[in-house]
């Protein structure tokens, strides 16, 4: 029998079972956060950190813009009583990092800014011993490439320096790669067929506007897509599978198979998967816009001169589409995100679907932003909730599936997650 009690301090009672109770005394580890990137998904993480003051002893939201930083702060003191100090930092310089890192002193930084900027944060938090969470893995600048070999090259150093750094820890990747991960842990002796499923079914009243940073998204959706099939990678044209399935609470939406970067680390650390494809649900209207947004050359990451001066096109067009953090004031309906999963258990066929649906407009309401940046934001805080409680805090580099899924799955129903299963069910894939 164990049992966990939290105040000040976290008590292990073993061996009462043995009639012999030992109790191992844990300091509740608390301490300093610094969130770097004041985006969309930074302001739900700050918020979320600020409703968990009990974890995060001191908070610090750091960015290229700080007056965007103040803008957040200011809304957080407001509702909660909790202050946020502000500062200015590029996150492409890692001697300003450090600089930063050793004024504040922080016990662990989240990385919400961009993909780019995973490297640099994370060799700032070799130098200053500092622990490192992400919510993308990441991509070079110049090629629209993304996964996990250049983080997991850390490995050695993170593990050498007795420091932990949590990757891809906001919903896809993220709760998605936990749900796989509580799914193998009591449902299945193996999983042989993972399908995650991730509609927006939600209406912003735009002609087109993207859900997250419009250049990572747009580099995203339109490269080729990839799934993983009896141990090779199989690619398709972009978006050249698809099929409606259906979303609990929501029907029928048109899904499309894209590459997502949670599949690479699931297939390795889940050995027994055949098959693992990620579905993304997008409309006509969509699709359309990004499709001519190609064609005119706009979706382009190289340099073109204008001017006199060199741009970058997809640059130039995120500054004139909708910020997506600003999405929310008019946004209706919810996302459905979720794992279908097939498999054996007990030497039986069995289905399983786990799913979280999150409705804009009550996101809206609590943060100031919509489902997207919050389903993202509320587990990058449980993730760093999990690290500073101690549960996730192990010296290397880790996808959050190669952690203890049940103290996470718990915290996602309190923070703001609820999520439903459903067994032996038709998964339509
Ligand atoms: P935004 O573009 O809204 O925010 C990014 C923030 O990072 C901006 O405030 C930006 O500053 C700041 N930033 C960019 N470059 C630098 C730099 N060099 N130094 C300091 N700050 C910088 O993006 P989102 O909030 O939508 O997304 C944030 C991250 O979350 C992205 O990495 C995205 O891929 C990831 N994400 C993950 C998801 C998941 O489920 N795992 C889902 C959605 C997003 P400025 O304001 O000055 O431009």
């Amino acid at each position: 029998m164990y049992l966990k009690v939290y105040y000040n301090r976290t008590f292990f009672l073993t061996n009462i079972k043995s009639g012999i109770l030992s109790i191992n005394l844990l300091p509740k580890k608390m301490g300093k956060v610094l969130i770097i990137g004041a985006g969309g998904v930074g302001t739900v993480v700050v918020h979320k950190v600020a409703q968990n003051a009990d974890v995060f002893t001191e908070i610090m939201l750091a960015s290229r813009t700080k007056s965007k930083c103040d803008v957040i702060a200011a809304d957080v003191k407001k509702r909660y009583n909790v202050n946020v100090k502000t500062a200015q930092v590029d996150a492409d310089s890692v001697p300003e990092l450090v600089k930063l890192f050793n004024e504040f002193q922080p016990k662990l930084v989240i990385n919400v800014a961009l993909p780019y900027q995973d490297l640099t944060i994370m060799d700032a938090c070799l130098e200053s011993g500092v622990n490192y969470l992400d919510t993308a893995n990441y991509e070079p600048k110049d090629e629209a490439k993304f996964e996990y070999s250049w983080q997991w090259a850390y490995q050695d150093k993170f593990k050498k320096a007795g420091l932990t750094a949590i990757l891809g820890c906001g919903f896809d990747p993220g709760v998605t790669s936990v749900f796989t991960a509580y799914a193998a842990k009591h449902h299945f002796d193996e999983i042989h067929f993972l399908d995650i499923v991730d509609c927006n079914a939600g209406d912003h009243g735009k002609a087109f506007a993207t859900n997250f940073n419009p250049e990572i998204n747009i580099r995203e959706v339109t490269q080729k897509g990839k799934y993983f099939e009896n141990g090779k990678w199989i690619e398709t044209e972009p978006h050249q599978i698809h099929k409606p399935l259906n979303y609990p609470e929501i029907g029928a939406k048109e899904s499309y198979v894209i590459y997502h970067e949670e599949l690479e680390s699931l297939v390795k650390n889940f050995p027994t998967i055949k098959r693992a494809r990620f579905w993304m649900t997008f409309g006509q209207e969509y699709l359309t816009h990004l499709r001519v947004i190609q064609n005119i050359g706009m979706a382009r990451i190289d340099e073109v001169e204008y001017n006199g001066q060199k741009i970058v096109p997809i640059q130039f067009l995120k500054a004139v589409l909708p910020n997506p953090g600003d999405l929310g004031e008019n946004y209706k309906g919810k996302t459905s995100i979720g794992c279908r999963i097939k498999g054996f258990k007990e030497g039986k066929v069995k289905t399983y679907y786990i799913y979280n649906n999150c409705s804009h407009e009550d996101a809206y309401k609590e943060t100031g932003t919509q489902a997207v940046s919050y389903t993202t934001g509320v587990p990058t805080m449980i993730g760093a909730m999990m690290f500073m409680t101690g549960e996730w805090s192990k010296p290397g580099v880790f996808n959050v599936e190669q952690f203890n899924p049940d103290p996470f799955m718990e915290q996602l129903n309190k923070q703001g997650l609820p999520w439903k299963e459903l067994q032996d069910v038709d998964l339509e894939l």
